[in-house]
């Protein structure tokens, strides 16, 4: 079967005569739990829920690959995913590799709440491998590809290969493409991991996130990943309620069309705005001219919905937001509508002034074109 059927199917309930073909959300705190609890398969809903079930099978057969099978755990956000591998890896004394242009918030985890308890922290840019030479002694490698929000690339599994040689796991923030786009597992990443608030939900509405990793992955001490995910994640409560995880599970059968639309939709804009003299740089992996084009052709079933350009300065680019009439200023992306936010008025990124990180969304793209090429004439 073909991966668009596969994902799409994935969400169904399996065939039982008379019950609905789609599953709906399950709203409980304690289940019916009778004498002995060993054999219920539900208990109490911070430790399992019918609707996870469904949705963690089909965020486990988008992120399966050909030779092995990956099982999913969500969480109530994507930083509460990434907190979950943090947590799960790091104790104290031991050294976590991250991207230094990586999303701020992942960074600032580690920053402000793992350093203080002791754990070392190495930073070092995605581009051109860098964190390859950080990796002696290091517990966790942290990859980021593309790098949010300067697009830039790196090798997942060239790193994965160097980082295994030093008995290092790795994680990789997967959240730009999408499991779909690019299969962290199957270029040999321990962890993959998404804030399923953009692409995977894909309407702006909610926050969610997931871990993956393969079935059967076992950390130095023999113990398996997913049930030391699993415990944390119980003994944390970083659960996502059950509304979420079914507007998510419902996403799911739309991803493999929103994906190719919004792919496509963003690789014509790139394309568009590298042809005006307005903007001064356009970064996307998709573009023949990135630096790590083939690299990310290589890796890459999909580039991503996301971009960045730069234009003159800070006025520049907040005209062009002002002007731009079918682009929403607002932070976060992979939703059904585009939208585009200067990434310095955060303060978190190293980033010049006038950077615009556009997600382009689903609709014609003629109408992209057309509203870009006025907001841009009218912003210099
Ligand atoms: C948004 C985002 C996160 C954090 O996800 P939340 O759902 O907002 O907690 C992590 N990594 C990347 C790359 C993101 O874009």
């Amino acid at each position: 079967m073909r991966e668009a059927t596969r994902i799409i199917r994935s969400t169904l309930t399996p065939v039982v005569a008379g019950e609905p073909i789609h599953h709906g959300p399950v709203f409980a705190a304690p289940f019916h739990t009778p004498g002995d609890p060993a054999s219920d398969a539900y208990t109490y809903a911070r430790s399992h829920n019918p609707t996870w079930t469904a949705l963690e099978s089909a965020l486990a057969e988008l992120e399966s690959g050909k030779g092995y099978r990956a099982r999913a755990l969500v969480y109530g956000s994507g930083l509460a995913a990434i907190a979950a591998v943090f947590g799960a890896v790091l104790r104290p004394g031991d050294v976590a590799v991250l991207p230094s242009d990586c999303y701020f918030g992942g960074r600032a985890l580690l920053e402000q709440h793992f350093v203080p308890m002791g754990i070392q922290l190495k930073l070092a840019p995605t581009a051109g491998d860098a964190q390859a030479a950080l990796l002696e002694g290091a517990k966790l490698l942290w990859l980021e590809s593309p790098s949010n929000p300067k697009m830039d690339v790196c090798d997942i599994a060239r790193l994965s290969k160097l980082a295994h040689e030093a008995g290092t796991l790795v994680g990789v923030d997967n959240t730009t493409p999408t499991p779909l786009g690019q299969s962290p597992l199957a270029l040999g990443a321990d962890f993959s991991m998404s804030s399923d608030t953009k692409l995977i939900s894909g309407h702006g509405d909610l926050l969610a996130g997931h871990v993956a990793v393969r079935e059967d992955a076992i950390d130095a001490t023999g113990a398996k990943l997913y049930d030391k995910l699993l415990q944390g994640r119980t003994m944390s409560g970083a659960i996502l309620g059950p509304m979420e995880a079914w507007l998510v599970l419902r996403s799911i059968a739309t991803l493999p069309l929103r994906l190719e639309r919004s792919c496509a939709n963003a690789l014509e804009l790139a394309r568009f705005l590298s042809t005006r003299a307005e903007v001064l740089e356009v970064m996307y992996p998709g573009l023949e001219s990135h630096p790590a084009h083939a690299l990310a052709a290589r890796q890459m079933q999909a580039f991503g919905p996301v971009l960045s350009f730069v234009l003159k300065d800070k006025a520049t680019a907040d005209r062009f937001l002002a002007k731009a009439a079918l682009i929403t200023d607002a932070t976060s992306f992979g939703a059904m509508h585009t939208t585009a936010e200067r990434r310095k008025r955060w303060g978190h990124d190293d980033v010049p002034d006038g950077l615009v990180r556009l997600s382009a969304g689903c609709e014609a793209v003629e109408d992209l074109v057309d509203d870009i090429g006025q907001a841009l004439e009218s912003s210099v």
